[in-house]
């Protein structure tokens, strides 16, 4: 197996645990708010004004005011975390010579012509490889996992404006979304980038807070449905 692997392996299986701590610690909250000796299911339909009812709007309540917050607060500093002074760019310029979308060019285009921000920002910066092989020659290890991990197309794309000693041609200039990247805690990085270890280091704190959002959204649907 190859340490990129491996690597994303490790991942699914912490994801897999910390999943399983938070909706444990979830549970537990929505637990100490169910009403004294109400024995009704938290997702089940009850009128308006009834213990159930009230129960479930604490809930609704403690997701929104309690948890939400937190998950917020936590990305912000994870995001402050990576601008304190000890991470940085390297220039190895890996993430200007490969990037990768799950939409054609023409999709972008397409996307962007309704308004989508981010295929405007990419559009302007990338342009796709005409070969898969030469995205290969960039990040061999990353595109063997790709085709091993998934059928779906993946498009990848390189930024013309590196000259021909990998330097930003246009550094001064260069659009939000090169100064923004690495945004995503879950982004693959190579080793050589300078925000590798921001990302090791805040990833745990990164799933669980994933993870809080998709439990509540589980609980949010399963209450509006009243399943
Ligand atoms: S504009 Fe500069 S920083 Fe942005 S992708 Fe291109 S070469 Fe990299
Ligand atoms: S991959 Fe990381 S170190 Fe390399 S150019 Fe991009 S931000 Fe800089």
């Amino acid at each position: 197996m190859s340490d990129l692997n491996e690597k994303i392996e490790g991942i699914k299986l912490s994801y897999r645990e910390i999943f399983m701590d938070a909706a444990e610690e979830i549970e537990k909250r929505i637990e100490a708010l169910r009403p004294k000796d109400f024995e009704g299911d938290l997702t089940a339909v009850y009128p308006v004004g009834s213990e159930g009812k009230l129960w479930q709007n604490a809930v609704l309540d403690m997701f929104e005011n309690d948890i939400s917050k937190e998950v917020v607060r936590k990305l912000a500093q994870i995001k402050a975390y990576r601008n304190c002074g000890q991470f940085g760019c390297k220039g190895c310029a890996t993430c200007c010579n490969l990037a990768c979308s799950e939409f054609s060019p023409e999709e972008l285009k397409e996307k962007a012509k309704n308004g989508d921000n981010f295929a405007n920002q990419f559009l302007s910066v990338f342009v796709p490889y005409n070969s898969r092989e030469e995205a290969y020659k960039i990040y061999p290890e990353y595109l063997d996992l790709l085709r091993k991990k998934t059928d779906e197309k993946v498009y990848f794309y390189h930024c013309p404006k590196l000259d021909e000693n990998n330097r930003c041609s246009d550094y001064e200039n260069r659009p939000q979304i090169c100064r923004d990247f690495p945004d995503n805690p879950f982004c693959i990085l190579p080793k050589s980038c300078g925000y590798y270890d921001w990302r090791e280091e805040i990833q745990p704190v990164a799933l669980l807070m994933h993870s809080f959002v998709e439990i509540m959204e589980f609980y949010k649907n399963k209450i509006s449905k009243g399943e």
